[in-house]
């Protein structure tokens, strides 16, 4: 709480723009007109909350926003506290002449992954690999409602990013490879902010959204600079300009049309081939901000940058400032330089480098998000929810969504479901290590191996679930005696960057993993489960495993991933990145003209028992289906459609399907469905349409 209460020294009740009734519009033409060129800076500036010299200049520099950052420690660690703390800031807007409220903002990128005792959902790697929207879309709603209910209304995810190259160390904040799985996960939209209108983010259990990181973030390339650090994380995206449409720029248009209420721009460069302009940073884009975003695709939300990422532009401050607000960047996330950053503002608009329409524009893009929010009307927490918070219901969502994210990539002997009379020995680094599994950005930014939250590990999952198990992390004394072993490795948390870098750079498992696996495996039947933000190098071990599943990084309920263990629910997850061979194959992806990996993109085997039918003709019929689907792409129902027949092709033929795998019979003219299959095609679809 603050020290000293501010005063209020104007009371501007009675202005128009204070009336709830007025069309939006209306309310940020009027308080617009009447305010600064000083008070209009400090509405496009963020400060760190922890970076201030004093919370009173929230109202001396008349500030928008501020936000808790990835390096905001500590953290409140109580849902009260951050309320208190939130609440105690807003009050400061009092002492301003127009009494604009702030709009906080955190990253809350899996679940309210800040606050300690908060679910903590599986990151995106996991949801893509759910396949199921609605449960990204549920996974949104319980986020939004845990954050909301801490005074917070802003939350700076998702991020759309399409990871094209695993070595990237943010690829776990990707729903996948694929263009067309990252736009089907974007219901997690419509669950933090609701309808695509707006209308309910003055809700208790809403907040705004922000797609980040535009564009291409994750499609930067792999290489070492001069100095030897690696270029993969804020680096440049290299594509022509049909890549840059068809893979990274996709996802956005489908945000804009959910009203995504913030876009946040890429740290990375952008060379766009044969444009002649060579890399330039993003924030500096305004072909693609102003032109591409707020233009051709109709965005009238708006653009917050990334944290310090103005500092990265070239040129003196000056021209940061003017260079990245002319862009199309509204507010600025200017975590220690606020002071900076309004007073060059404000000169640069004096000196005319900046036009007073363009932060005409700018503030009236941020005060309509804080009047949707009903910001003006109710500034201060409202814990209503705030009970709601790790509850029951809340972590069945992502006790579902852990189950439905993980991936049975290989099941000899049918390892998998265990049963529970069967003793098993568990093993490895991350079998009883929540921290690990919930990876990056929890708790605190970079996250921490060990008890960092409240929520159930691997281990403590099985033994909820009734099964017989003996554990030891390092495997010692795995002998004989046992039915079958369970070893769970993989890496320890990070959030930016190139990733686990005790792992080194590559995607090995650690030298302690792989004698776990090793002596497990040599010792008993085994299933080896791999937690990690993307793909580790299995390669030849292979051959040693039983059972093999890529667990991501679940989240804080380990329960859900021994429900598919232990056969509660059936494995139902599919890669939503190719899983490589080796490092020599990196980038590698779907669509690849020699694409030979380990586990093709959308691989998954099934434990289901019970599936629909089919004579062989239908089920070659189906992996035509499936594969077309992959290769080309298809709608939100025709995916699903795919989804079912994929299913059904795995459990009756026991291979997955995919366009690599069904290329003997999967010839281009498929896609007209006239080909060898085409007619089996086209009455599965018509079947599954009417069922
Ligand atoms: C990340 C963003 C994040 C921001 C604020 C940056 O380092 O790139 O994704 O929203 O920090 O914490």
């Amino acid at each position: 709480a603050p020290a000293e209460q501010p005063e209020v020294v104007v009371n501007a009740h009675g202005l128009p723009y204070l009336d709830s009734k007025l069309p939006v519009k209306k309310r940020v033409a009027d308080l617009l007109s009447r305010m600064s060129l000083e008070e209009k800076a400090g509405q496009m500036t963020q400060a760190e909350r922890g970076a201030m010299s004093t919370p009173s200049d929230i109202a001396s520099y008349d500030l928008g926003s501020l936000l808790s950052g990835g390096g905001s420690t500590p953290t409140p660690n109580t849902a009260a506290a951050w309320a208190k703390m939130i609440d105690g800031f807003q009050l400061r807007t009092q002492a301003t002449r127009f009494q604009i409220p702030l709009i906080y903002g955190v990253d809350a990128v899996h679940g309210h992954n800040n606050l300690a005792g908060a679910t903590v959902m599986p990151h995106n790697i996991g949801i893509g690999a759910t396949r199921d929207p609605q449960l990204a879309q549920k996974t949104g709603s319980v986020t939004a409602s845990e954050v909301r209910a801490t005074g917070v209304p802003w939350d700076f995810a998702p991020c759309l990013c399409v990871t094209r190259d695993e070595r990237w160390g943010r690829s776990y904040e990707s729903f996948g490879e694929d263009p067309a799985l990252v736009k089907s996960m974007e219901t997690v939209i419509q669950g933090l902010q609701g309808a695509a209108n707006g209308k309910d983010l003055k809700d208790d259990d809403k907040v705004l959204a922000t797609a980040k990181h535009f564009v291409g973030d994750g499609g930067t390339e792999y290489g070492s600079s001069t100095t030897g650090t690696y270029t993969i994380d804020q680096g440049v995206t290299k594509v022509t300009r049909q890549q840059l449409e068809a893979v990274h720029l996709a996802p956005y248009q489908t945000a804009v049309d959910r009203g995504i209420g913030t876009v946040m721009p890429s740290y990375s460069s952008l060379d766009i081939l044969g444009d002649g302009q060579g890399p330039v940073k993003m924030h500096a884009r305004a072909d693609m901000i102003n032109g591409v975003l707020k233009g051709r695709m109709g965005f009238d939300g708006f653009v917050i940058s990334d944290w310090n990422a103005i500092d990265q532009l070239p040129g003196d401050y000056a021209a940061h400032v003017s260079t990245s607000v002319n862009a199309g960047v509204d507010m600025m996330m200017v975590p220690y330089s606020y002071k900076d950053f309004t007073t060059t503002l404000i000169a640069q608009v004096k000196a005319g480098a900046v036009t007073e329409k363009r932060i005409d524009d700018a503030v009236s893009r941020i005060l309509a998000q804080k009047f949707k929010l009903g910001l003006f009307e109710k500034p201060y927490a409202d814990t209503s929810n705030a009970s709601k918070i790790g509850s029951t219901s809340h972590r069945a969502v992502a006790r579902q969504a852990a189950a439905e994210s993980q991936v049975l990539l290989k099941n000899a002997n049918n390892v998998l479901p265990l049963k529970k009379n069967q003793k098993v020995y568990v093993a490895g680094s991350n079998a009883d290590d929540l921290g690990n599994q919930t990876g990056g950005w929890t708790i605190t930014w970079q996250g921490a191996s060990g008890t960092n939250t409240t929520g159930t590990t691997i281990l403590q999952g099985m033994k909820n679930a009734g099964g017989d198990v003996t554990y030891s992390k390092d495997a010692s004394a795995a002998t004989s005696g046992y039915d079958v072993g369970v070893v769970v490795v993989g890496e320890t948390p990070y959030a930016e960057g190139i990733g686990d870098v005790g792992n080194g750079n590559d995607l090995a498992l650690t030298p302690a993993d792989q004698a776990a696996v090793d002596k497990v495996c040599a010792a008993m039947k085994c299933a080896v489960l791999i937690v990690s933000g993307r793909p580790q190098l299995i390669g030849d071990r292979l051959g040693d495993i039983d059972a093999l599943v890529a667990s991501w990084l679940p989240g804080t309920e380990g329960d859900g991933v021994a429900d598919v263990l232990y056969g509660k629910r059936s494995f139902t997850g599919q890669l939503p990145v190719t899983w490589p061979k080796s490092e020599a194959q990196l980038p590698i992806n779907v669509g690849d003209t020699a694409y030979d990996p380990q586990f093709p993109y959308g691989w998954g085997l099934t434990t289901k028992t019970k599936v629909p039918g089919g004579g062989t003709t239908t089920l070659k019929a189906l992996a035509v289906a499936a594969a077309l689907a992959d290769r080309h792409g298809a709608d939100e129902a025709g995916r699903a459609l795919v989804d079912k027949a994929r299913l059904i092709v795995q459990q009756k033929i026991g291979q997955n399907i995919t366009a690599a795998t069904a290329k003997p019979f999967a010839d281009a003219d498929h896609l007209s469905l006239t080909g060898k299959y085409g007619a089996a095609v086209e009455k599965l679809v018509t079947a599954y349409r009417a069922a």
